[in-house]
């Protein structure tokens, strides 16, 4: 896999990680090979990306579709998949309610159909796998940090990782079959029996915190703005330093 995310460009704005401008002005043809229903109302895309240049978990890319009279949409994807060598990645996406792109991933495409993607975008988010990472995340907004999770278990790392995800019920999880021991999920409308229904609340964020891994958590919270502001403010209140929080809004 070609990285152009070497240790010493990485930190040369502090807590910033380099992104290859190259990369992510380039658009390029990416191939549908296979769709996963995830819950009722996600899926993951897999698609083929033979010039794919690399991300780091966390990362992001900008996806076209080109309608036949020439109309285009462009929307934000987190990546899903780990980095690695496929020469593949994966998106998942929650299909909304009269959604142009979500709609037509959803109800049109199939394996074969090509999309145009352009990427990774934003080394802000981004988590090379270097420090303990505390991760936060409610609907789709545990699409990027489900890529940190997977580059964590697929790499073998030793750093403390923990995360935390609210969805409205089990079935509404996505990735519910993937997550492990790092993973508590909060339910807000249904839960299974003998667990609370309820919003991601102090008393979830404050046992991680009392964990202090050498070097503390950097925080990384996805999801839509009210989500964000929410976990943000748990964070807070629960003593992670305001400035080792990184926000990822799908707002
Ligand atoms: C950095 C970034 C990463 C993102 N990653 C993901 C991801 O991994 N998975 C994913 O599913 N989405 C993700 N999104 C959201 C995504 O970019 C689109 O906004 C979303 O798919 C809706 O696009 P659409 O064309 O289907 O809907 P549109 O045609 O744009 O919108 C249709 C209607 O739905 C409303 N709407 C738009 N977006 C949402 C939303 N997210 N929730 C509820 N209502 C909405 C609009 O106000 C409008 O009324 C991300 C956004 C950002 C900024």
């Amino acid at each position: 896999m070609t990285t152009d995310f070497t240790p010493a460009t990485r930190f040369a704005v502090p807590g910033r990680i380099a992104v290859s401008n190259r990369a992510a002005s380039v658009w390029q043809t990416a191939t549908l090979t296979e769709i996963r229903r995830e819950t009722p109302h996600s899926a993951t895309f897999r698609l083929a990306v033979p010039d794919w240049a690399g991300h780091l978990p966390g990362q992001h890319l900008m996806l076209r579709l080109t309608a036949e009279d020439g109309y285009v949409a462009q929307r934000h994807y987190s990546i899903a998949s780990a980095p690695d060598d496929s020469g593949h990645i994966e998106l998942t996406l929650d299909q909304v309610p009269g959604g142009e792109v979500s709609g037509w991933f959803h109800t049109v495409a199939r394996p074969g159909d090509t999309v145009e993607v352009r990427g990774p975008l934003s080394g802000f988010f981004a988590w090379p796998g270097d420090r303990p990472a505390l991760l936060l995340g409610a609907g789709s907004g545990v699409v990027p940090l489900m890529s940190m999770v997977r580059h964590h278990r697929a790499r073998g790392l030793a750093v403390p990782l923990r995360m935390l995800v609210s969805a409205r019920s089990p079935e509404e999880l996505i990735y519910a079959g993937e997550l492990g021991g790092e993973t508590t999920a909060v339910f807000t409308r249904s839960a299974p029996t003998g667990l609370p229904v309820g919003r991601m609340a102090a008393a979830h964020v404050a046992p991680l915190l009392a964990e202090q891994p050498p070097g503390g958590w950097e925080a990384y919270v996805c999801g839509s703005n009210g989500f964000a502001e929410h976990a943000s403010r748990l964070l807070v209140a629960a003593g992670q330093p305001v400035e080792r929080i990184r926000i990822e809004r799908f707002g």
